[in-house]
């Protein structure tokens, strides 16, 4: 079936017509509406599998009888807070209605027609997203071992490039880059490039030489450290996250960002999850296990991987993903075909609880047999 040309893309904003919506992972309620089925499992958009944390659970329940006014606009407590865990000042925060929202601010304040970002293969879909959603021209720098070439990626870079994109660790790869050479590489951009480190994962990464890269924003003017409450905080419903930077760099963001953007919920909760360092540990902990799980898993079954320091492994198939997503869907477990990351024989899996984990080897066995 194709669908008539859209009368309306004459109309539309340079770039719209060339935009690929993001795919999400498919809703549980979505799967169980389609086959008639309950009881399915979600791997597929690493969430945290223990949900948020006591103290966010409980923020969040004293915050309900506020519902009817509108959020603190300039999340004083929460700016507060980041600023002092990242040792900065409140101005160099940007608080956004997830990560993503910051990432789309950095696309509308830097970006436009003629103008160019620059991120790797493999690179999370929302940079192309943002890129093309403002009509500027995404380079895409080939990736090595899955992972991102800098030498690549700073030859893409010109005086008409404005946004340089990296996650580490990456999605959908969980590949990482260490402190010495991501440092070495931020130190070389020139100015008028913002770099844009995508930390979203950083909480579960435990390799000694893995940077946080917000201790250098002093440092670098040009950059932007992304982080979020949606991975290891298990806040990923409520949509909060942030940029730390330089306060004139966040000072643009701030103006494209709308008034209130992040809700009082997830206001509440973010600050409450700050504090809980045991739901981190304890979240680690598990991603840490049913990681090994996974690994010894695949192994079993003969399968090859891309090493992940993230909550989430990328599996190499050695044949289409597809078929294998579709199986494993009337098999009641949701996981992410990365066909559209260029990684066509791999599937993504995000770390379950043991039992989902389990849940999952044993129906990919199935899968692969049938
Ligand atoms: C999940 C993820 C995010 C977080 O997005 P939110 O909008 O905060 O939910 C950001 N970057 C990458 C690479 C991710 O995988």
């Amino acid at each position: 079936m194709t669908a008539a040309p859209n009368p309306f893309l004459a109309i539309a904003a340079p770039g719209i017509a060339g935009l690929q919506p993001y795919l999400p992972g498919k809703p549980i309620s979505e799967l169980e509406r389609e086959l008639g089925i309950t009881g399915s499992i979600k791997l597929a958009s690493n969430e945290n599998p223990l949900g948020p944390g006591r103290l966010a659970r409980a923020a969040v329940e004293a915050a309900l009888g506020e519902l009817g006014r509108y959020p603190d606009g300039g999340g004083f407590e929460l700016r507060a807070a980041l600023a002092r865990k990242h040792g900065v000042g409140p101005e160099a925060i940007t608080l956004g209605n997830g990560s993503n929202d910051v990432l789309d601010l950095i696309a509308r304040t830097f970006l436009q027609p003629g103008i160019e970002s620059v991120f790797s293969e493999h690179a999370f879909a929302v940079y192309p997203i943002a890129t093309q959603a403002v009509g500027a021209t995404a380079r895409v720098a080939p990736a090595l071992d899955y992972g991102h070439d800098l030498d690549a990626l700073a030859d893409l870079v010109n005086s008409q490039t404005r946004v340089l994109w990296v996650a580490n660790p990456n999605n959908p790869t969980g590949t990482w880059l260490p402190a010495d050479r991501l440092y070495a590489f931020l130190a070389d951009l020139p100015l008028t490039c913002v770099a844009v480190v995508d930390e979203a994962y950083t909480d579960y990464v435990e390799e000694p030489d893995f940077p946080d890269a917000s201790r250098w924003v002093g440092e670098f003017p040009n950059l932007i450290v992304t982080r979020t409450f949606a991975k290891v905080h298990g806040l990923a419903a409520l949509r909060v996250g942030y940029g730390i930077s330089d306060p004139r760099v966040a000072d643009l963001l701030n103006r494209v960002r709308q008034p209130f953007n992040v809700n009082s919920l997830a206001q509440a909760a973010a600050l409450a999850a700050l504090d809980d360092a045991e739901h981190v540990a304890a979240s680690v902990a598990l991603n840490r296990s049913g990681m090994a799980q996974l690994r010894a898993g695949c192994e079993a079954l003969g399968l090859g991987f891309i090493p992940s320091v993230g909550n989430f492994l990328t599996i190499d198939l050695g044949r289409p993903a597809a078929a294998i997503y579709q199986g494993l869907l009337r098999e009641g477990c949701i996981t992410r075909p990365v066909a559209n990351y260029g990684l066509p024989n791999h599937l993504r899996v995000t770390i379950g609880l043991a039992e989902e984990n389990a849940r999952f080897l044993g129906a990919l066995g199935r899968v692969l047999a049938a």
